[in-house]
C-alpha cells in the first residue's frame, strides 16, 4: 500500500495506541518499553495524569486566543521558569527549530540595536543539530542536511568542536554568537567538555559576544537537572529549550537575560500560535511535576543507575557495546555492530530505543522511568546482546553462509 504521508521519514513498521508511563501499546499486540520517550520528549512518561488533567481541563476552556492579548498560562509558566533559570525573559515557540530561530533572530538583534549591524555571524560547532528549517541547518551545518536546498542561509561559521584555536581564530568583527549544544544530541551524546564551555563564555564576555545554548534535547530535567548549563558553571545569554518541556505538546521556548532580550521589540518577531494557552497548561503541569522537592535528585540517581548498568552491559558483551556517553537519563551507547542492527535486536526484545551520528543508540527513558523499569530494560538489552553475539558467532564460522 501507497502512504499518502509524504516519505520523508523511514519509518519502522511499528505503530503503537497506548503507552502508559514507561510502556508503549503496539497494534501488533505487543508491549514495549519505552527508551526513546518520543526523542526526549514524553519527560514524564505516557497518559501522565497530572499532563492529561491539565490537557482536558484546558481543552474545555479556551485553546488558542492569539498574542494579540494577554495570556496569564504563558506569564505564569514564563515566570516559572524564569524563577528556576538564568532568565529574565521567555518566548514561547511551537518547536525547538522555532526556538533556535528565536535564539539566532534575537542575538543578530542585540548588535543592531547596540549600533552594530554588522556583527551577525554565528560561530556553531561540528556535530550540531539545530533543527530544519533554512536557518537552522545552516546553523547545523550538516551537509546531509544542506544538500539539495540551495545556497545556505549566509552567516554561519562553523569549527571543531573542542579546538579552542580554531575556534579562536573563526572570531572576526562580524561574529555576533556562539551557539552550542552542551550535550550534542543527534551526533552521539557527545559531552562538550565544560572546560571548553568555559572558554566559549570567557571568549564571549572578552569579544561581546553572545553565547547560545541548546538544550532542546538536553533541557528539561534530562540530565539530572532542570538544566544542563546547570552542570557545567556555565550560563548563557540565551537558551532554547523545546522537546521535554510540553511532556508531548508541542512546544519550544526561548530564554535569555533582558539584555541579550533587548533588540527583539514590539513588532520584530513573533508567532500565530506559540504559547496559546492549551499548551502553556500543559507547560506548567510539566513544570509542577519536574519542580517537585527531589524529582531531579531522583533523576540523577535514577541516571546513575543506568550508567552502571549499562557499563555492566558493555563489559559482558564487549564484541556489541564499544562505550557508554551520557549524563543522566541522556545516555549512550557506541557499538561495535551498526547501530540500526542494535536497535533492531532491541526492538525484537520490546525495548524502543533511538539511534544517533556515531554509531551510537540513544537511550532516553521517561524521566519517571522506576529503578525496576531500568532492571528491565537492562535483561532485554542483555537478550538484545547475546542474540547479536549469536549472530556474529554463527556468521564467523567456517561455511557459514556469505
Ligand atoms: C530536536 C532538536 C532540535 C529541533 O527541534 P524541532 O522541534 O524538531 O524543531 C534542535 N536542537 C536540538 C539540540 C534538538 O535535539
Amino acid at each position: 500500500m501507497t502512504s499518502p504521508l509524504l516519505q520523508n521519514y523511514a519509518r519502522a513498521e511499528l505503530s503503537f495506541e497506548k503507552g502508559e508511563g514507561p510502556w508503549l501499546f503496539g497494534r501488533d499486540g505487543e508491549r514495549y518499553l519505552d527508551f526513546g520517550a518520543g526523542i526526549a520528549v514524553n519527560a514524564l512518561g505516557h497518559a501522565h495524569p497530572h499532563l492529561v488533567q491539565a490537557l482536558t481541563e484546558q481543552a474545555s476552556k479556551i485553546w488558542h486566543t492569539s498574542n494579540l492579548v494577554q495570556i496569564p498560562e504563558g506569564e505564569r509558566l514564563a515566570q516559572r521558569l524564569v524563577d528556576n533559570t538564568f532568565a529574565d525573559v521567555v518566548f514561547f515557540s511551537n518547536s525547538g527549530a522555532e526556538a533556535n530561530e528565536a535564539a539566532m533572530k534575537m542575538a543578530r538583534r542585540y548588535h543592531y540595536v547596540n549600533g552594530n549591524p554588522e556583527r551577525f555571524r554565528i560561530i556553531t560547532f561540528e556535530g550540531a543539530f539545530h533543527g530544519r528549517t533554512l536557518g537552522t541547518i545552516a546553523a547545523g551545518g550538516q551537509a546531509k542536511y544542506l544538500e539539495g536546498f540551495g545556497p545556505k542561509a549566509e552567516g554561519f561559521d562553523q569549527v571543531p568542536f573542542d579546538d579552542l584555536e580554531a575556534l579562536k581564530a573563526a572570531i572576526v568583527p562580524e561574529t555576533a554568537a556562539l551557539m552550542i549544544e552542551p550535550i550534542q544530541g543527534e551526533s552521539g551524546i557527545r559531552q562538550i567538555p565544560v572546560a571548553f564551555l568555559r572558554e566559549l563564555r570567557a571568549l564571549c564576555d572578552r569579544h561581546g559576544l553572545l553565547l547560545i545554548f541548546d538544550e532542546i534535547q538536553t533541557g528539561v530535567g534530562r540530565t539530572g537537572k532542570l538544566f544542563a548549563y546547570e552542570l557545567t558553571g556555565v550560563t548563557p545569554d540565551i537558551m532554547s529549550v523545546a522537546k521535554g518541556i510540553g511532556g508531548g505538546f508541542p512546544m519550544g521556548a526561548c530564554l535569555a537575560t533582558a539584555e541579550a532580550a533587548k533588540g527583539l521589540t514590539a513588532g520584530t518577531h513573533g508567532t500565530t500560535f506559540g504559547g496559546n494557552p492549551l499548551a502553556m497548561a500543559v507547560g506548567n503541569a510539566v513544570l509542577d511535576v519536574i519542580l517537585e522537592p527531589g524529582f531531579l535528585k531522583e533523576v540523577e540517581r535514577k541516571g546513575l543507575l543506568l550508567k552502571q548498568r549499562l557499563a555492566e552491559l558493555k563489559d559482558r558483551h564487549p564484541g556489541v557495546i564499544a562505550e557508554v556517553r551520557g549524563q543522566g537519563l541522556m545516555m549512550g551507547l557506541r557499538t561495535v555492530v551498526p547501530n540500526t542492527e542494535f536497535i533492531a535486536a532491541a526492538r525484537a526484545q520490546k525495548i524502543f530505543v533511538i539511534g544517533a551520528g556515531d554509531n551510537v543508540v540513544r537511550l532516553l527513558p521517561p524521566l519517571i522511568v522506576s529503578d525496576g523499569d531500568i532492571a528491565e530494560a537492562f535483561n532485554r538489552l542483555d537478550a538484545a546482546c547475546a542474540a547479536m553475539e549469536t549472530e556474529l558467532k554463527t556468521a564467523a564460522q567456517p561455511g557459514a553462509a556469505q
